[in-house]
């Protein structure tokens, strides 16, 4: 509950303009306090919260009706600037907060996280902190270009076991 509490001030802090930095320190001293206080993050039925979704933009190619309906994504809809953006080593630093406090999966999503420059660098970084199962959500329309990169990145490394899903 306290860590649950704690997560949503964060956000809740986030909706107030707190900067990325600020927001991944925040979310990083969460994982701190409640590594002292309960061993592995739980959610409100004390089951063990072992997935972590990371959105990595809000930006996508395609335009679903269900998800970026046309009366609100249009031509004036004002995606997230990119220093609203938390930088890679800042959702690294996340990451493996979670990661100590027992997250055994990442899934790396957005938007269409495949539109985020550069996530083959995110990937790398992703895939040093070991013992975790490495996965990215994709529309698939960008992967043919990027799928080498992703795997020399380790999305398909022997350490993480990786899985590319299409929405
Ligand atoms: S491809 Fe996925 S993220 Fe993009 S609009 Fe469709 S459902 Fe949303």
């Amino acid at each position: 509950m306290a860590l649950l509490g704690l997560v949503g001030r964060a956000w809740r802090s986030l909706n107030h303009k707190l900067l990325p930095c600020e927001l991944a320190n925040r979310l990083v001293e969460t994982a701190r306090y409640c590594a002292v206080m309960q061993p592995v993050v739980v959610d409100t039925r004390g089951r063990p919260v072992r997935d972590l979704r990371i959105s990595v933009t809000d930006r996508c190619n395609f335009r679903c009706g269900y998800c970026m309906p046309a009366e609100i994504f249009n031509r004036e809809y004002e995606f997230l600037s990119r220093d609203l953006l938390l930088s890679f080593e800042e959702i690294t630093r996340v990451a493996r907060a979670f990661a100590q406090l027992g997250t055994s999966k990442i899934r790396l999503t957005g938007g269409e996280p495949l539109l985020r420059k550069g996530i083959e660098d995110l990937v790398a970084l992703l895939a040093e902190i070991g013992d975790l199962e490495l996965t990215l959500t994709t529309n698939g329309s960008l992967l043919a270009r990027k799928a080498e990169a992703l795997a020399k990145a380790g999305l398909r490394s022997e350490e993480h076991t990786s899985e590319l899903q299409s929405h």
